[in-house]
């Protein structure tokens, strides 16, 4: 593997960090690596917000290639919100552009005095100031930097605002709509007072066995192109599930307390394709292409189309069934620089207690919030985004709202993460892949909806079990897990329907390795057991594995009406297939020792 590079913005310092080839066999690269190279210094004590703490960014080895869509990296950190492991995948170009320069990584720590941005030119670096870019949003920010630089196949990572003003859930973008959007690293960066990393680079990117590798790249491509699932997210985009989730009352709906929504069809990923919808994009090298381009009526210019999450998270999550306005509020969140799950999710969260009365006008500074009305959603937006007024207090995310008013039960979130839009009581599968997530709330750690549908995996024993079925799907959905660890190490989009045994040799050619799908299952196992145990580590405990509230209370109406996990007899199923032990919640001894973590056993166990 190509060197990490490390830079201390307190003292300006750098150095090149070579991944011990041990470490590579056993995490192949992405967030599996990261968490092995993060594990000593992402400690209890550590404060995610100060210069002390690290934050990663970090390729997989894959990236780059143009093999199924590998055109990712991940970022990793300790999460400002959860205080736990983040981690945060994004695609665009800029992960391909910083392998071409030669390193396979940045390992930022320290603290800059005043604001700046990275400029790394192949193996040169520059720390440039970026006095005058603070405050811009992260459209004008990437444009800004790229006039300035002067070439134009530079791509520029940055923060918005609300990383700047320490918004738990911001985010990072590059290449203008492609987000991290998850774990509020965003902040973390912010807080380094590092707006943005320019890359440019001219280097091949280092593939093993390039002859094989790229007859398997052929051959994967083609299949992906011709793949069901990959025409439908070309063709009508992520959103393109919505009726179906909705269906099933998968989708949830009025921040979580209902399980239909009449208006779908409004927000349909075909609605934006029938109404709106002008081109399609793509990160680096896929063949899905499942961005969407989008005009509005009487705007000819080129906006970012939602995707499914932006869709429920500002649509039927609050009641507003307005497409135009949903891509108004996800382009608002964009600029700002924040997840659209968390800032919609406590947005929702705001709209339940003042429905509840338990916060009024007082607290909101006069504004009325009533469910669908679009203009309260847009100046929540604005005040979040700017930590100005109710929104610095929104700003810190769903579980300190809800602690801030008494009412801790009240927000849907799961160790500080706000759920996703995947309703557990219509895929139970979720239910386990929230409460035990490494990230907390997390639908990319395992997007078990898929199974619930029926997409099985029978090569690597994921096999169908009723989409509501508890907990004899505890193992199946631990193996899920343990294989898209295997994702967000190579690192791929989740997608990509590429069969176990292509993907399994697409990483032999890419890294030199003669693995079955069994030694990438480990590989897999071996990173989730890891990060499970930094987060015990930093004080994760048994009782830390729930759902919140609300999804444990049946719905009144929709697909799903009625049922609720039983998540405490899933969690039992799940400790004793994941062999962790049942009362503290930690891998057993055994387990770590049998994954090759015997140092991880001794830290943990003593
Ligand atoms: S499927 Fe979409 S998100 Fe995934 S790599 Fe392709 S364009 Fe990017």
């Amino acid at each position: 593997m190509q060197p990490i590079l490390k830079i201390d913005l307190t003292t300006g310092k750098t150095e090149e960090y070579q991944i011990p080839e041990r470490w590579e066999k056993d995490f192949l690269g992405g967030a599996s690596l990261a968490a092995r190279i993060l594990y000593s210094s992402l400690t209890r004590e550590l404060d995610p917000l100060s210069p002390q703490a690290p934050l990663l960014f970090i390729t997989g080895p894959m990236t780059g290639t143009s093999g199924p869509t590998t055109g990712r990296f991940v970022i990793c950190g300790k999460g400002p919100a959860t205080g736990l492991w983040a981690e945060s995948n994004i695609g665009g170009f800029w992960g391909p552009e910083l392998r071409a320069a030669g390193y396979d990584g940045l390992w930022i720590t320290g603290k800059s005095e005043t604001p700046v941005y990275l400029w790394l030119n192949g193996s040169r670096l520059e720390v440039r100031s970026a006095a005058h870019l603070w405050g811009a949003d992260t459209y004008t920010t990437q444009d800004r930097i790229k006039e300035e630089i002067g070439e134009k196949s530079v791509h520029v990572c940055v923060i918005g605002p609300a990383g700047e003003k320490g918004v738990l859930f911001a985010s990072m973008m590059c290449d203008h709509g492609r987000m991290a959007g998850r774990t509020g690293l965003g902040a973390v960066m912010g807080a380094k007072n590092l707006k943005a990393i320019a890359v440019h680079g001219e280097q091949q990117i280092p593939v093993y066995d390039l002859a094989e590798y790229k007859t398997l790249r052929s051959e994967s491509n083609r299949k992906l192109r011709e793949d069901n699932e990959a025409k439908i997210l070309r063709d009508i985009g992520t959103g393109g599930v919505a009726n179906y989730a909705e269906y099933l009352g998968a989708m949830p709906v009025k921040y979580y307390s209902q399980g239909a929504f009449e208006n779908i069809d409004n927000i349909s990923g075909a609605k934006m394709t029938e109404t709106i919808l002008t081109g399609r994009s793509a990160c680096q090298g896929c063949v899905i292409a499942c961005g969407r381009v989008v005009a509005l009526p009487g705007d000819r210019s080129k906006r970012k189309g939602p995707e499914h999450e932006t869709m429920v998270g500002f649509g039927a999550n609050l009641l507003n069934d307005n497409l135009e306005a949903i891509v108004n509020l996800g382009e608002l969140c964009d600029r700002y620089g924040m997840d659209t799950i968390s800032c919609s999710n406590t947005i929702g969260l705001a709209f339940r207690l003042f429905e509840k009365g338990i916060i009024t006008e007082k607290d909101t500074n006069g504004l009325a919030l009533q469910w669908g009305d679009v203009d309260a959603i847009k100046e929540l937006v604005n005040l979040i985004g700017r930590g100005e007024g109710f929104g610095e207090l929104l700003s810190q995310g769903s579980r300190r709202v809800a602690a801030y008013f008494g009412v801790e039960e009240e927000a849907v979130q799961v160790n500080g993460l706000e759920v996703a839009y995947h309703d557990p009581r219509g895929v139970s599968g979720m239910a386990l892949s929230y409460a035990t997530s490494p990230r907390g709330a997390c639908h990319n750690q395992s997007d078990y909806f898929f199974v619930d549908w029926g997409h099985t995996q029978e090569s690597l024993g994921i096999t169908y079990y009723e989409r509501q079925a508890q907990a004899e799907k505890a193992a199946n959905v631990a193996r899920h897990q343990d294989w898209r660890t295997i994702f967000n190490a190579v690192v791929m989009c989740i997608f990509a329907n590429v069969e176990p045994e292509m993907q399994v040799r697409l990483i032999n050619a890419a890294c030199g390795l003669d693995w079955t799908i069994e030694d990438m299952m480990k590989c897999g196992e071996r990173a989730w057991n890891l990060k499970r145990a930094i987060n015990n580590r930093m004080g994760l405990i048994r009782a830390n594995d729930k759902l919140p509230k609300a999804l444990l209370q049946p719905a009144p109406d929709g697909g799903s009406a009625g049922y609720v996990p039983d998540i405490e007899g899933m969690l039992i199923a799940y400790y004793e297939a994941r062999d962790w032990d049942g009362e503290t919640g930690k891998p057993t001894p055994e387990k770590l020792i049998g994954l090759g973590l015997e140092d991880i056993a001794k830290d943990l166990w003593g």
